[in-house]
């Protein structure tokens, strides 16, 4: 009965004329109310997996061709830190236990000084850790999920090209045959990506705030090889991190026992992508600062003039929600990946979206329950991304810094039942991020006053820390 209520006026008039014909539960398909989903990346493969299960009718149109078809070099992709808020996401859908099957755990990060000197500092207590895997791999897990669901339909090779807010209509063009279609469905939801297509009809809609800004870095991809013997050519449980001022270099483990590494640098001055380009000048500045990763990058000269340099942008806009199209994803909130968060938090969007189907039953009282519940944390991750840039870049380097990391760890391993430190509310937890800002924040403040102010053994003393906290 809930279901009916639930049913489009399209539906109520199939229902009347099939239920005078056929028993109402053989025919409660026809009447599922039908999303368009645009992109079939992280977050919609995934939301598309919880919409079907709620009983929506998917329908994902890709630009891409279907990844599952084209080749994946085992750990050559490009890969990503998977964290807390990405396994809820995954355990909800059943599929967590087969991604960190193939992810790599990353329990802490490797500091490389210029000298090659080596410095590890754990990210949490008790192992916890954040787990590299690989992009690709995952996108195919999560589109074989979708697949394996009689309600998600995927098309692709499909650019959408035009869309009509108000009436739900989305034109794609099929970059294979160059066949144009028109598609109606009940709703639209825009998960595509950072230059999403629905996001720039939404921006020509009247007040609908929009920003975009780029940081003055750029990066680019490197890898460091297998040693001779094929195993890893440095710690593979950790995120290595050479912190170099105005630039950085970072390496996630692949399966493959190769690193991917991102250089992450400025594209002007001295030290930028515009000045380094020949052999002599790639080689002089990777010895210069990047002394002990050279050895271990046979095609360093060559994945440096090959591979491109890439923009870092942070989107912020608002509504999320406009006519009958709602954003999900890096659509409504592409940040820097600095606290390698961008894919935790649209999977953690693909979460809200779906209690708050839950919580409201109508799909446009929810979208409206959802941008609001969403948009105050994804604009705290946004700026938590931006902080950590600097952090990893000057600040791991950085004595004081390093002192206040300490007894900020030291403080989570004698109490982690009353303290977490910002990064394990982001990485370790399912707080909302704009709580782990402020309390971040706050705990941030508070450590560098014990530094100054106390005798640090007090930390021991757990009525102490309470007290400090304000716990
Ligand atoms: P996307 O993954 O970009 O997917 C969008 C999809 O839409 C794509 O498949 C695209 O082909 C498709 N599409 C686009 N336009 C159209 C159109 N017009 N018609 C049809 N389809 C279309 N996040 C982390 O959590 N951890 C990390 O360690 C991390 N590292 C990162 C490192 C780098 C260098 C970068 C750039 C990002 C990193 N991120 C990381 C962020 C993460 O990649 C994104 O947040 C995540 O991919 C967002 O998923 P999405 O599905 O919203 O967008």
């Amino acid at each position: 009965i809930l279901q009916l209520y639930q049913v489009s006026t399209i539906g109520l008039f199939r229902l009347k004329q099939i239920s005078n014909k056929k028993p109402l539960c053989l025919n409660l398909t026809h009447i599922m109310r039908s999303v368009t989903l645009v992109g079939g990346g992280l977050a919609g493969s995934l939301v598309a997996v919880y919409l079907a299960k709620r009983g929506y009718e998917v329908n994902i149109y890709e630009r891409r061709p279907d990844m599952r078809n084209v080749e994946i070099p085992a750990g050559r992709s490009i890969n990503l830190a998977l964290s807390t808020r990405g396994i809820t996401a995954l355990n909800k859908v059943g599929l967590a236990e087969a991604v960190l099957d193939k992810a790599i755990p990353m329990p802490g990060r490797m500091m490389h000084s210029e000298a090659g000197e080596l410095a590890y500092q754990p990210y949490g207590t008790d192992g916890q850790a954040i787990n590299s895997v690989s992009r690709a791999h995952l996108n195919v897990q999560l589109l074989q999920l979708a697949d394996e669901n009689e309600h998600v339909h995927q098309h692709f090779n499909m650019r959408c090209t035009k869309v009509d807010l108000d009436n739900s209509i989305c034109w794609f063009t099929n970059s294979a045959t160059g066949e144009k279609v028109e598609v109606k469905s009940d709703y639209i939801l825009g998960g595509d990506g950072a230059f999403s297509a629905v996001r720039s009809k939404m921006q020509r809609t009247p007040r609908f705030d929009y920003s975009q800004s780029y940081t003055k870095s750029g990066y680019k991809e490197l890898t460091i090889e297998p040693t001779s013997d094929g195993e890893f050519a440095m710690e593979p449980n950790a995120l290595h991190i050479w912190p170099r001022g105005s630039f950085m270099m970072i390496a996630l483990p692949n399966p493959d026992k190769s690193f991917t590494c991102t250089l992450f640098m400025p594209y002007e001055g001295a030290t930028g992508f515009d000045n380094i380009n020949t052999d002599e000048e790639i080689l002089h500045f990777m010895n210069t600062y990047f002394g002990d990763s050279v050895p271990l990058m046979p095609a360093l000269l060559e994945d440096f003039k090959a591979n491109p340099v890439g923009d870092l942008v942070t989107v912020r806009c608002f509504p999320w929600n406009v006519g009958k199209a709602t954003l999900i994803g890096d659509a409504c909130h592409a940040i820097v990946p600095f606290y390698g968060q961008g894919m935790n938090c649209a999977f953690e969007d693909c979460v809200e979206l779906d209690a708050c189907l839950e919580e409201f039953g109508d799909w446009d009282i929810a979208m409206k329950h959802y941008e609001k519940r969403r948009k105050p944390n994804a604009d705290a991750i946004a700026d938590l991304a931006l902080q950590n840039f600097i952090e990893m870049r000057d600040l791991v380097g950085d004595e004081k810094f390093l002192h206040y990391k300490k007894v900020e760890h030291d403080i989570c391993d004698l109490h982690p039942d009353i303290f977490q430190s910002q990064y394990e509310m982001v990485s370790f937890s399912n707080i909302p991020y704009k709580e782990a800002l402020d309390k971040g924040a706050e705990n941030t403040r508070r450590i560098y006053d014990l530094i100054a102010e106390v005798n640090e053994d007090k930390i021991t003393d757990k009525a102490f820390v309470k007290e400090w906290f304000d716990l």
